[in-house]
């Protein structure tokens, strides 16, 4: 039994589209995973979309686990055909936070004036289950780690373990390098991703960006550097690193030219690319 990771959207923020962006893609984050026939599909940003358009107007049985539930996450769920076929069976999961549940904040998204089909009509939609923050849980095949991450409003990254394999999957997270907190969350990520047979790390900004050298300082906006996500996956030993959350502004060049560079310091990264698919 293989673990297969596909990439359905791997940009961050906002979804982007023209010749810049063919080559990396622009939908926002959409993270399939299939062992046999259980799928996991982590976020449902505009990649989701996607996804569903592959699917087809079929009955799917999956498990779509949030990280959190910014835009760039959630908005390809009305879009998500099988959602629509009364033979699905999905399962929508995530951590509650005090701003509300998984549920709650895809309805918000689901109604007037911002859209016109409610979250009911997703008649596939059959469970809306709230998971923790900090012990493991199974969802079929797949056993899923959480840890909570530096990110406003609160986010998880999920270590997922099945058919003898790792996925970490870190998006939307800061480890703020310099200061004591950040030094306690880059340790705490380097653990939880020890000996992972693939870490998908969040890689927005290069440094100078981060630090306001080009544009406005990204300190306290949630996301980390390049090296950022370098640094972690050599520290946990991780066997491949996959580059993720790629900013909007990132065309083909940019993401080339930050996979090449972070190639010096950890020769098995690779920048995640729209459509991409590994079997582990
Ligand atoms: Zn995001
Ligand atoms: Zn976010």
């Amino acid at each position: 039994m293989e673990l297969r990771i596909t990439f359905w959207g791997v940009r961050g923020s906002i979804a982007v589209s023209g010749a810049r962006y063919e080559q990396t893609g622009g939908n926002t984050t959409c993270v399939e995973l299939q062992v046999g026939d259980d799928r996991l599909i982590l976020d449902g940003g505009t990649g989701l979309r996607a996804l569903g358009e592959h699917l087809g107007f079929a009955p799917v049985r999956a498990t779509l686990l949030f990280t959190h539930l910014h835009w760039d996450h959630i908005q390809g769920v009305p879009f998500f055909t099988p959602a629509f076929h009364p033979g699905s069976a999905l399962t929508f999961a995530g951590v509650p936070r005090a701003t509300g549940t998984v549920r709650e904040a895809l309805a918000a998204q689901m109604r007037p004036p911002t859209f016109p089909v409610t979250l009911d009509r997703l008649i596939g939609a059959r469970t809306f289950l709230d998971v923790p923050r900090a012990t493991p849980f199974e969802l079929g095949a797949f056993r899923v780690t959480p840890l909570e991450q530096d990110h406003p409003d609160g986010v998880v990254a999920y270590r997922i373990e099945a058919a003898g394999r790792s996925v970490v999957f870190a998006t939307d997270c800061e480890h703020r390098p310099g200061s004591a907190s950040g030094r306690e969350s880059f340790a705490a990520m380097a653990r939880f991703a020890k000996g992972a047979d693939v870490l998908i790390h969040d890689a927005q900004y290069t440094t100078p960006e981060y630090r306001g050298e080009a544009g406005p300082p990204r300190l306290g906006w949630g996301h980390s550097t390049v090296e950022d996500a370098v640094a972690v996956a050599r520290a946990a030993d991780c066997g491949r690193l996959f580059l993720f959350h790629h900013d909007p502004t990132r065309d083909d060049a940019g993401v080339a030219a930050l996979e090449a560079g972070a190639r010096l310091a950890w020769p098995e990264t690779f920048a995640a690319r729209e459509g991409a698919s590994l079997a582990l």
